[in-house]
Order: structure tokens, then C-alpha cells, then sequence
């Protein structure tokens, strides 16, 4: 049985715009401004975030091969990168394939080519979350072995409403009992064959999801949940780099 890790690591970032590598110490604008680098290749603590999840599942034993999908134009960067500077990682096997349009298809595209069996475990994590622990990979592959699909996810603590946008703002249109939800993060974990018969339908479909798991969930399968970690954020925005910086300064 094999573990193969998939990292979509071909989003823009949009939200992390204005990087602070367009601004001087002052934070004023420089006349010359460098391309901001896509979020996945900030620099977090002197090392690009991908690099930073890369070695926590190069670290956990039980994964055989990582696959990452790349926006075709960092591609041949990353690979110079990574025969470099992070040779550490290639005792791994890695692969890179061009991303999609959307996450749902950079995670497509890398399923499309690999190989695997049918209880072979696949797990998908998202490139900017560089905090996970190999604890969490850890119970995620072995629930997923026992399952066939999990999550790592965090309980809610803060109330949840559901709200209408409209032009002014949002509007309260209900409370939801927060002991019925958790909050997704990643890695999720599936059999092979799960997650597989999941994106075929949903491409069958025309269906788009946020995470993998919601796939899995409307092609029939329970998905389990294991416990994430409020460290595993989603590097997001400028202030959750700083937060991760502090974490990994702990
Ligand atoms: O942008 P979002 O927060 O959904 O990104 C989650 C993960 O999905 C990131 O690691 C990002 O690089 C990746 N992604 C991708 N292909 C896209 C969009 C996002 O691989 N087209």
C-alpha cells in the first residue's frame, strides 16, 4: 500500500496582494516594482512556503511520493530550486504536473496521471499551509486506511451564522448549532479508488467544490473527521504570514 500526497500549489494569491516586497522600509511603494511572487513561493522565516510543507511530509515515513501541481511558468524555477537548495526533499519521489484553472482541477490533472491501486491512500494538503504537523498527517493516513476518507478539521468555537450578501452588507439569516459543525482543513485523506470515483463524477457533473472531501460526501461516501490544529492556517492574507512566523518561531 502506498501513500501519495497531492499539493496544489497553483493559486495566485490574490488576497495576499500588497506584498510587502513592493514596499521600502517606510511601507511606501518603490518606483520599481518587483512581480509579486505567487503565495506558495512567499518567503516565510527565509524559505518559500511550499518548501516548508513539502519537508513535513518528506518527514512522515509512510508517504512514498508527493505530487505538486504548478503553474506552468514557476515550474522550471521550483525545479531549479529544488535541486539546489532543498535536496533533503528528493529522497522522496516528486513529481510535478501543470494546475488548473481552479484548485479542484490542479488536484484533477495530478490524479489523471499518477499511478496507483485501488487502497493505495492518496492525501491532498493545501501548499500554503505550512504548520501541519506530522502527527496530523500521521492520523490522517491511518484513518483514511480505516475509513476510506477523513478530514482534519477543527471543532467551531465561535458561533456561525448563515447571512445573505446583498450591496449593503450581510444580513443574519440563521444560526447554526456550532456542536453540529467543524471547520475543514487539510490533509484530507481517501482510498484511491474513493477519491478517484469522486472527481470522475463530479467532472461528469460539471461539479466544483471547495475541498475534496465534498466530492467524496455527494458521491456516496462517509468522510470521517480527525482533529487539525488552530497552528494548520491557511496562509491567506499579509497578518497570516506574520502569525505563521511566530508559530514556527515557537
Ligand atoms: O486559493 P486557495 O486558498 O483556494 O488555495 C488553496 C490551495 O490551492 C493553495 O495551495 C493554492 O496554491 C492551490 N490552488 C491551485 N490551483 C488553483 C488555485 C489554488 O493549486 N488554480
Amino acid at each position: 500500500m502506498k501513500v501519495i500526497v497531492i499539493i496544489p500549489a497553483a493559486g495566485l494569491g490574490t488576497r495576499m496582494a500588497p506584498m510587502p516586497s513592493a514596499m521600502d522600509a517606510k511601507g511606501v511603494s518603490s518606483k520599481i516594482k518587483k512581480p509579486h511572487p505567487s503565495k506558495q513561493f512567499s518567503d516565510l522565516a527565509g524559505t518559500p512556503i511550499l518548501i516548508h510543507t513539502l519537508r513535513k511530509f518528506a518527514a512522515a515515513d509512510a508517504v512514498s511520493e508527493i505530487w505538486i501541481a504548478l503553474r506552468e511558468n514557476e515550474m522550471e524555477g521550483f525545479r531549479e530550486r529544488l535541486a539546489k537548495d532543498a535536496k533533503d526533499l528528493l529522497k522522496k519521489k516528486i513529481e510535478l504536473v501543470t494546475g488548473g484553472e481552479h484548485r479542484q482541477q490542479s488536484v484533477e490533472h495530478a490524479l489523471n496521471v499518477l499511478s496507483a491501486a485501488a487502497a493505495d491512500i492518496v492525501l491532498v494538503h493545501d501548499a500554503v499551509r505550512p504548520l501541519v504537523t506530522v502527527e496530523i498527517i500521521h492520523d490522517v493516513i491511518e484513518a483514511a486506511k480505516k475509513y476510506g476518507a477523513v478530514i482534519a478539521a477543527l471543532p467551531a468555537v465561535d458561533t456561525v451564522k448563515q447571512v445573505e450578501r446583498t450591496a449593503e452588507g450581510a444580513i443574519v439569516k440563521a444560526t447554526i448549532p456550532r456542536a453540529g459543525v467543524v471547520l475543514a482543513q487539510t490533509p484530507q485523506g481517501f482510498h484511491y479508488s474513493v477519491i478517484k470515483k469522486a472527481f470522475d463524477e463530479a467532472a461528469a457533473d460539471g461539479f466544483m467544490g471547495t475541498d475534496e472531501a465534498s466530492l467524496v460526501e455527494r458521491s456516496g461516501h462517509e468522510v470521517a473527521v480527525v482533529m487539525g490544529s488552530p497552528r494548520n492556517i491557511k496562509i491567506t492574507t499579509p497578518g497570516d504570514m506574520e502569525l505563521a512566523e511566530f508559530y514556527l518561531r515557537k
